[in-house]
């Protein structure tokens, strides 16, 4: 997929990202366009559309990026206060770029429910 898949030019390096975090699993970096004053994105390696095509292989990565979120938002001092992470699934939910992905925001007053 890398040839047309934005995130799997990321997790290779062949486009530049502000990285957070990655190891062999996945790989966290700073959103392009943030939405709170603290707002990154954890992905899998692992080419994935969506949380719909997830499978039972896929569970320890899914675990890792949901600890790595943690981790990094205590590192970024947004834990305390508290964050939100977001998994916009298909269209209507927003999602733009077809690569799974964990939205982390923090550091300002969050609304619900979400727009
Ligand atoms: P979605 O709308 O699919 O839930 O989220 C996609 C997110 O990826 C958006 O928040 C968007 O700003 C971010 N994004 C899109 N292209 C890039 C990019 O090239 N680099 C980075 N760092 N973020 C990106
Ligand atoms: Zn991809």
């Amino acid at each position: 997929m890398s040839h047309e898949c934005i995130f799997c030019k990321i997790a290779e390096g062949k486009i530049p990202a502000k990285i957070i975090y990655q190891d062999t699993d996945i790989v966290a970096f700073h959103d392009i366009n943030p939405q709170a004053p603290v707002h990154f994105l954890i992905i899998p390696r692992k080419h994935l559309k969506n949380l719909l095509d997830v499978k039972d292989v896929d569970a320890y990565v899914l675990a890792k990026m949901l600890m790595v979120a943690s981790d990094i938002a205590g590192q970024l001092n947004i834990a305390n206060e508290g964050y939100r992470v977001v998994i916009n699934t298909n269209r209507q939910a927003g999602q733009s770029v077809d690569h799974l992905h964990i939205h982390v925001l923090g550091g300002r007053t969050m609304e619900w429910p979400p727009g």
